[in-house]
């Protein structure tokens, strides 16, 4: 710590379970220093009981604001007082901005995604076919953040399909010009549209450390040198899943850059600055 606390000093976190390997308080860390700010980012152990105790906390403790991790996402939503467009429409919460007495709920992971694919690989997906294996809480912000800026078509298959059908209800509602599909997961189409796929990114958890063995669809029949695979998950680095499709001339991008794109997102909700990307990048 090169940093002396002060009456000053502004406080930021993090809200989780587990916590104590979450990259977040040295991205912020980071953060901090190369901008010269008084600020320190705390991970805080929060069980699924004390949820509600701890967010009134951030008021009566004066916590500028909080990233929102595994488990309590979707749980801290009633708890807020607003939520903006981001995570209304995703349904989950990785950020909370004290704003006066006020919580403010956002949702960064989707332009967290965006972020990283400009910043890694230079790509957009403005006319892009996006193909989201998954949807839960950070499909769906990625499935809004996509069709936003630009996707032409998203297709979308999930173990629950019902899952999939209401989040592709949900982008029609706001989005009625994108073409969106939903898929049973393993549907005998299933290929096909995932050869037609520009974008392909899997949002499940399947490969995750510790079950670095499993992958998220059993073919990968369909990769072609022309797709571009992502995997959000970030451990390990590279997946089995994102390994098999790079050796059929895939290009691959893993999820470390999404981590610190919502991040950088977050610091700017948090602090009103922005960071360069390789600051949070370097920590992840
Ligand atoms: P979530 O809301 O719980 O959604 C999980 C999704 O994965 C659902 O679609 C679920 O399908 C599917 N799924 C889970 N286990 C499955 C299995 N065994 N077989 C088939 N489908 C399965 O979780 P989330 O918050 O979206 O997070 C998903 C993953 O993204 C996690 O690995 C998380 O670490 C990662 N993530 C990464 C970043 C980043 O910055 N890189 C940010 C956010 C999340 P059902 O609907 O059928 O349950």
């Amino acid at each position: 710590m090169d940093r002396t606390l002060s009456g000053e000093t502004k406080v930021c976190g993090i809200f989780g379970n587990p916590i104590r390997h979450s990259a977040s308080p040295r991205m912020h860390g980071a953060a901090y220093r190369a901008l010269g700010l008084n600020w320190v980012y705390v991970p805080f152990l929060v069980e699924p009981d004390s949820l509600a105790t701890a967010v009134k906390a951030i008021r009566s403790l004066g916590i500028m604001g909080v990233n929102v991790t595994i488990p309590h996402k979707e749980q801290v939503i009633p708890l807020l007082d607003e939520l903006d467009d981001s995570a209304h429409r995703s349904g989950s919460v990785n950020t909370i901005v004290r704003r006066g007495n006020r919580l403010i709920g956002y949702s960064t992971d989707g332009d967290g995604l965006l972020l990283s694919l400009k910043r890694e690989l230079n790509r957009d997906v403005l006319g892009q076919s996006i193909f989201l294996i998954g949807a839960g809480g950070a499909a769906r912000s990625i499935a809004f953040s996509v069709v936003a800026a630009g996707a032409s078509s998203l297709w979308v298959s999930n173990r629950t399909r019902f899952r999939a059908d209401a989040l592709c209800h949900d982008i029609r509602q706001v989005f009625p010009n994108c073409q969106v599909h939903a898929m049973d997961e393993g549907s005998p189409k299933m290929d096909d549209a995932l050869r037609h796929a520009d974008i392909v990114i899997n949002t499940t958890p399947i490969g995750m450390a510790p079950n670095v063995d499993a992958i998220p669809y059993s073919s990968i029949a369909w990769v072609t040198d022309k797709h571009l695979v992502c995997d959000i998950i970030y451990k390990p680095h590279p997946t089995r899943w994102l390994k098999e499709v790079a050796e059929r001339g895939a290009q691959t991008v893993g999820g470390a850059g999404m981590l610190a794109g919502q991040g950088i997102l977050a610091f700017h909700l948090f602090t009103g600055f922005e960071v360069p990307y390789d600051i949070m990048r370097n920590e992840v």
